[in-house]
């Protein structure tokens, strides 16, 4: 519309394919409104999960399945050497770290 030089040239077209979303904060752009949505928290820090439990949000529903787990008790994480569980990865990996690696000659 006000860009009038070459318009109609087909060839153009693929270099110049817009994103349909732009973010209005930084020159991030998309063609997925679900990704655009979840990017623009990134500026505006919206959190849109809040849980069930207690007052808390969250701005990915990966971090609400987490904490959702502090209330239910569920681990869904295991140690592979022993029964200990955890609901949370990373906990299972600095048991594991903590518990099974420093103790590598103890036998
Ligand atoms: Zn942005
Ligand atoms: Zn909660
Ligand atoms: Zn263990």
């Amino acid at each position: 519309m006000e860009n009038n030089n070459s318009e109609d040239n087909p060839k153009r077209t693929e270099e110049r394919r817009e994103r349909r979303y732009q973010c209005r904060f930084c020159n991030y752009s998309t063609d997925g409104c679900g990704n655009f949505k979840r990017h623009e928290r990134i500026h505006t820090g919206e959190r849109p999960y809040s849980c069930f439990y207690c007052s808390k949000s969250f701005a990915s529903s990966t971090n609400l399945k987490t904490h959702v787990r502090l209330h239910t008790g569920e681990k869904p994480y295991a140690c592979s050497y022993c029964p200990y569980t955890a609901n949370e990865k990373a906990s299972v990996k600095s048991h594991i770290f903590s518990r099974h690696m420093n103790q590598s000659k103890t036998l």
